[in-house]
C-alpha cells in the first residue's frame, strides 16, 4: 500500500472510530438519563440482541430473497428494516461498552484473523 492509500485508509478509520464512539456516547447518555444501567447486564443485552434479531427475521419470514429485494421499494418496509437493524446495532454497542470492548478494534482484529483463516 502506498503512502497516499495508507493515509486515506487511516483517515476513514479515524472517521469511523469517531462515529462509533459518538454513537456509543449517545446510547450511554440515553441509558443513563433513564437510570437503565442496572438493567444493562451482559446477559440482558445479549438477549436483547437476539430478540431484536428475531424482529428483523420476522420481516423476512416466508419471503424469498427476490421478494425481499423487491419489497425494498416500499418506504414502509425499508423503514421497518432500518428500525430493526438499528435496534440490533444499539444493543450491540451497549453490550460492547458494558464489556469494555472496543468494537471497532475487535472487528478489525477479527477481519485480520479471517484473512489468515481464509486466504485468497
Ligand atoms: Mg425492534
Amino acid at each position: 500500500m502506498d503512502r497516499k492509500n495508507y493515509l486515506t485508509l487511516l483517515f476513514f478509520i479515524l472517521i469511523k472510530l469517531t462515529t462509533i464512539e459518538e454513537l456509543t456516547k449517545k446510547i450511554v447518555e440515553f441509558r443513563d438519563e433513564r437510570d437503565w444501567k442496572k438493567y444493562h447486564t451482559p446477559k440482558n443485552l445479549s438477549l436483547s440482541i437476539a430478540i431484536e434479531l428475531a424482529e428483523l427475521f420476522e420481516l423476512f419470514q416466508w419471503k424469498t430473497d427476490e421478494e425481499i429485494f423487491n419489497e425494498l421499494a416500499s418506504e414502509q418496509y425499508k423503514n421497518n428494516l432500518s428500525d430493526e437493524l438499528a435496534d440490533v446495532a444499539i444493543y450491540l454497542l451497549a453490550l460492547s461498552e458494558i464489556l469494555g470492548i472496543n468494537l471497532e478494534e475487535a472487528i478489525i482484529n477479527k477481519l485480520q484473523k479471517n484473512k489468515k483463516k481464509y486466504p485468497k
